[in-house]
């Protein structure tokens, strides 16, 4: 499902490389990165994620080659095929609930935001206990509420892969457990490979493989 080859990024200042020489990673496969802070962990998903394209080599993810993409098919692409749960949520205070879960289908012209389409947010809210937060304001949510928020956003659209970077990590330890189990049991149920940045070294059994890092290769 994944399949980074040879692959070298640097951003634009700071000197910072990431080198990946082979990673692949089964469908269904979950799979935890750890590393210590600007390994470069978050570098990768981003790659992964089609947010950044590599200098050099290929990142092939549900058999398309992400940063050969244009802009556009990239941004569709992102929108249909993978989950995102960013680090820091990235949801939208202007928007109520419902309409953060929706927002990959505002992203792109690739998806119908249509009832099924809704019915399908709704019911993601309601499994992760949110029923009737639909019009919420995002404002009013606490982080653990929030937080809920980004993996239905990340699992709405039904992706092939859900990235998640640090999602448990301002969480209480009842909530981080309730997160994990969250996302573990959803990609299950979609048949997803799941690969989540983590410091939770207590969870890191429930995991099919860990990936550690290291000064921005894996180690
Ligand atoms: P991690 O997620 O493992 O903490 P990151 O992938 O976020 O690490 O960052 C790896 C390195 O790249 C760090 O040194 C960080 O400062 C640097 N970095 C991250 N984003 C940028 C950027 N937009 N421009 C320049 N350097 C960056
Ligand atoms: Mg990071």
């Amino acid at each position: 499902m994944i399949h980074v080859e040879q692959v070298e990024f640097a951003y634009a200042r700071g000197g910072f490389q990431l080198r990946v020489p082979d990673l692949r990673v089964a469908r269904g496969e979950r799979v935890a990165v750890v590393g210590p802070s600007g390994s470069g962990k978050s570098t990768l998903l981003r790659l992964l994620g089609g947010i950044l394209v590599p200098a050099r080599g290929t990142v092939r993810v549900a058999d398309t080659a992400v940063g050969s993409l244009p802009e556009r098919a990239r941004r569709a692409f992102r929108a249909t095929r993978i989950g995102y749960v960013f680090q820091e949520f990235e949801l939208l205070d202007y928007l109520d609930v419902l309409d953060n879960i929706l927002l990959p289908y505002r992203l792109t012209g690739a998806l119908r935001l249509d009832t099924a389409a809704r019915d399908n947010a709704r019911a993601l809210l309601a499994s992760v206990g949110l029923a009737g937060f639909e019009s919420r304001a995002l404002a009013s949510l606490s982080h653990g509420e929030r937080q809920r928020v980004a993996v239905c956003r990340a699992l709405v659209a039904s992706p092939a892969v859900v990235l998640a970077d640090e999602p448990t990590g301002s969480l209480d330890p009842d909530s981080k457990v309730a997160a994990l189990e969250l996302l573990f049991e959803r990609t299950r149920s979609l048949d997803a490979t799941l690969l989540v940045v983590t410091h939770d070294h207590a969870h890191l059994d429930r995991f099919d493989r860990v990936v550690p890092f290291r000064a921005g290769a894996p180690a």
